[in-house]
């Protein structure tokens, strides 16, 4: 028998690539729990097959360690390939920093389509970012971006670069796998970085073993991060420029206090509509803009005053302002 028939023959194959959120049983969805009770065979990491173990009774069970993700991807396929029901468990989400990528890769490798007999689910599951959030407050509530510190598989120069680049354009940021026994000085360097664009004191929470036994949380600032207890099962989220602690809950603005006064029992400020862009929107800045432009600003200035390229000044100034379009977008404030 050809390959393809036999795989008819005993059933096609599966690969579920199943994210389990933080760590804890309530955490996980509903369908990560079946894609698992479903599954022939389950594969992980052994940490988190401890952590399903009540599910994986009389299943076979293939533990891996961190450094053999290619290898997990194989097995899978392999099993798959031989008509069984595969599970592959990553932490969080299987998407953020997990195995889906890899496993992509190394179907793509070995021929596969997504028109093959072997079919491939990914479950989606609260990435690290989502719980750590959830338990400090609402650090995330404006843009926010994640960046791994693990340089196992990046160059530095290019971790540093996007470390750089989001601390200047002031988003919130999660570091993942910010320092582990032999990689200690990564976080510093992040720390360094970050205080180039940052107060000194900007809040930063650490977030170790969220939802699992050794649960640990500790609230610092950007200057004195680095003299907390962080290791392979934290994560960091440094705030923005606007992010605070209050009560012991740190909250980033989403942006209301800019258009409605919130001492003032909510009233629109002057010059605001309710559903319409800030003052200081798009179409209200390009007429600040062309209006500074008209008064003898240069190019060069504008530029350095709004801390954009000189380039996008200049062609932004180049097309005229259209009237803004009635329609009030939906879920907009
Ligand atoms: N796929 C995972 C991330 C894997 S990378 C996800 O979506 O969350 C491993 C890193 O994730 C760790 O170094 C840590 O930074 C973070 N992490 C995973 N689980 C965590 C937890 N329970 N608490 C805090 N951080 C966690």
């Amino acid at each position: 028998m050809n390959e393809e028939l036999e795989q008819a023959a005993i059933g096609a194959g599966k690969i579920m690539l199943v994210g389990i959120g933080p760590g804890s049983v309530d955490h996980m969805t509903q369908r990560a729990r079946a894609a698992i009770a479903e599954a022939d065979v389950v594969i992980g990491y052994v940490t988190y097959i401890k952590l399903v173990a009540d599910l994986i009774e009389g299943k076979e069970i293939i533990r891996k360690s961190m450094t053999e993700e290619l290898d997990r991807a194989v097995s899978a396929l392999e099993a798959a390939r031989a008509g069984k029901k595969v599970a592959l468990i990553s932490s969080g989400d299987a998407g953020v920093y997990g195995m889906a990528g890899p496993t992509y890769e190394v179907l793509f490798q070995a021929g596969w389509t997504p028109d093959d007999a072997v079919a491939v689910e990914i479950i989606p599951g609260a990435s690290a970012l989502n719980s750590c959030a959830a338990l400090v407050g609402a650090p995330l509530t404006h843009d926010f971006c994640a960046i791994s510190l693990s340089d196992l598989l990046t160059p530095w120069p290019t971790i540093a670069r996007r470390l750089d680049a989001v601390a200047m354009a002031d988003f919130v940021v999660a570091l993942y796998n910010p320092k582990s026994g032999r990689r200690t000085r990564q976080i510093l360097e992040a720390q360094r970085l970050f205080l180039r664009h940052r107060r000194p004191d900007t809040p930063v929470a650490i977030v170790k073993s969220a939802y699992r036994r050794r649960e640990n949380i500790v609230f610092t600032t950007l200057d004195s991060m680095a003299e907390a207890d962080i290791g392979m099962l934290s994560t960091v989220l440094i705030g923005n420029s606007n992010t605070f602690v209050r009560h012991g809950l740190m909250v980033t603005p989403r942006g209301y206090a800019n258009k409605y006064d919130m001492e003032e029992g909510g009233a629109t400020r002057d010059g605001e509509r309710a559903g319409r862009s800030l003052s200081t929107g798009l179409l209200g800045w390009l007429e600040t803009l062309q209006a500074e432009h008209a008064a003898g600003d240069s190019i060069e200035t504008l530029a350095a005053r709004h801390r954009l390229p000189a380039d996008y000044i200049r062609d932004t100034l180049a097309e005229p302002v259209e009237v803004e379009a009635v329609a009030v977008e939906e879920g907009e404030a």
